[in-house]
């Protein structure tokens, strides 16, 4: 059983993690870019932020659960999004 969402908006499929966990991530992201290198830092093109926890596609922040119907395959799911009410945060490693 998936546990992806799909957005309101555009229909787009991503994994649902709670605000906790994605400023979790930010923060250790921005802590790694930080310390890299200017040619590292320039890869990656800038800091990170809750913005980029948001709907690939559309930029949208309102989801559902995924339904059947939807007939969006498993494997498609691309983006982590922040989504309280509907979140399965992966484990995390520390
Ligand atoms: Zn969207």
């Amino acid at each position: 059983m998936s546990r992806n969402v799909v957005c309101r908006g555009c229909g787009w499929a991503s994994w649902p993690v709670s605000r906790a966990w994605a400023e979790r991530r930010v923060a250790e992201f921005n802590r790694f870019f930080d310390d890299a290198s200017p040619e590292t830092q320039e890869s990656y093109g800038g800091r990170s932020s809750l913005d980029s926890y948001r709907c690939l596609r559309c930029d949208g922040t309102a989801f559902r659960p995924m339904l059947p119907e939807d007939h969006i395959p498993d494997l498609v799911t691309i983006s982590t999004v922040v989504c309280d009410e509907l979140a399965d945060d992966p484990p995390e490693a520390h």
